[in-house]
């Protein structure tokens, strides 16, 4: 039976599918939704659903964006020969947060998984390779430091090498099972600047 009217109980089953919200969560936030001025429920809900009608990938680098070529890829400030390669957007944004590298980026949108059922063509590595028929000198490899991560860049690696480019891999320093995208600035760079040849 249904404490609730049927249009909560939906509420909090959409809300509890989200990542690191649980049922008591849900809860409170649909409750937190019904107590909002109409408003701001009709700008959260607008704000959802423009994010994903308008935000695409990156025809180059695949990260997300609002046009066809992201700010970075567009810009003529940015060593285009130099490509890191990472698994998600956020992991980008951790890197331009430091303010250091002048490279681009290539966004896998994940990781190899055999656990997982996810294979090399579940992620963006072919339109990678796309790219590396370009002009590249060197592909850095910044994928993270947990099991999947390191089989990935054993892979990325690997079929690299054959092309000739230089394939480097940020040096560990970033914390093993660890997710770049909650590593600091200052560790982030050390890892950058330590990255060995693979
Ligand atoms: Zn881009």
């Amino acid at each position: 039976m249904d404490y609730y009217s049927s249009h909560i109980s939906k509420l909090i089953e959409e809300l509890s599918r989200l990542p690191g919200v649980g049922p008591k969560s849900a809860g409170r936030l649909a409750f937190h939704i019904l107590n909002m001025p109409a408003e701001q429920v009709d700008s959260l809900a607008n704000a959802i659903r423009s994010a994903k009608e308008n935000v695409k990938y990156c025809k180059e680098c695949f990260t997300l964006t609002d046009d066809e070529l992201c700010p970075i890829c567009k810009s003529p400030k940015r060593d285009h020969h130099t490509i890191m390669v990472v698994e998600n957007t956020r992991d980008l944004a951790a890197y331009e947060k430091t303010g250091q590298y002048n490279g681009v980026y290539h966004v896998l949108h994940g990781a190899i998984s055999p656990m997982q059922g996810i294979g090399p063509n579940d992620i963006k590595l072919k339109e990678l390779m796309m790219r590396l028929r370009g002009d590249v000198s060197e592909v850095i490899i910044s994928t993270n430091s947990t099991l999947e991560g390191e089989t990935t860049a054993t892979y990325i690696s690997k079929l690299i090498k054959p092309t000739g480019i230089k394939v480097t891999k940020i040096a560990s320093g970033v914390p093993v099972g660890g997710d770049l995208e909650y590593v600091d600035s200052v560790t982030l760079l050390k890892a950058l600047e330590g990255r060995v040849d693979m």
